[in-house]
């Protein structure tokens, strides 16, 4: 269970960021934003409030893939931070 928490080296790191770089000049991303609608909160936003977010973070092994790169308000985007979605989960779960 450990070997979950272990982070990305920093090969990793920089490649992945240099990937995403290409993924925000894509038709894909413009798109995306062009729809305008928060991954978290679903709330609709304009271009400019909106930034790109990995689900699972780089620095956690996430990659800048499609499947793995979500449009998030600056709002869920900075709560959010350095966590994966199974964390934010458990947090949620003891805020009840
Ligand atoms: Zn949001």
């Amino acid at each position: 269970m450990d070997d979950f928490y272990i982070s990305a080296g920093s090969d990793h790191i920089k490649k992945e960021r240099q990937k995403a770089r290409e993924l925000r000049k894509s038709q894909w991303w413009r798109q995306r934003l062009a729809q305008g609608v928060c991954y978290y909160c679903e709330e609709k936003f304009s271009p400019t409030d909106l930034t790109m977010d990995h689900v699972i973070p780089v620095s956690r092994g996430g990659k800048s893939s499609k499947g793995n790169v979500v449009v998030a308000c600056k709002q869920c985007n900075t709560e959010k931070k350095h966590r994966t979605p199974v964390e934010r989960l458990l947090d949620e779960e003891k805020r009840k």
